[in-house]
């Protein structure tokens, strides 16, 4: 199992347990506790997204994460940065729905 704890280490397979293993400078904990570098912090915002609205279930072709928050923290930390970029532009999208509505 990935350790993902370490204060100063960023979550992200990028940077952290996915092999790059580096200590960088932390600029973001999100709402499960996850650590994020200045690169990686659109990770935590979408984290911090889920726990706002409940972590709902999201699907944006090809992508899809089931609800609640087991899989938006496998997303965060495990999640290519195609997919979360593609969660990120659909949760952006929803709040411009939502704000109109
Ligand atoms: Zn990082």
């Amino acid at each position: 199992m990935p350790t993902t704890n370490d204060k100063d280490m960023c979550c992200s397979p990028l940077h952290g347990s996915g092999g790059n293993s580096q200590s960088t400078p932390i600029v973001l904990t999100d709402a499960l506790g996850n650590t994020w570098c200045a690169d990686c912090q659109h990770r935590g915002e979408l984290v911090n997204w889920g726990k706002r609205h409940g972590w709902p279930e999201l699907e944006i072709y090809p992508y899809a994460m089931a609800e609640g928050a087991y899989y938006w923290q496998m997303t965060a930390t495990q999640g290519d940065e195609s997919r979360v970029w593609s969660f990120l532009g659909l949760i952006e999208m929803l709040d411009a729905t939502t704000e109109v509505a």
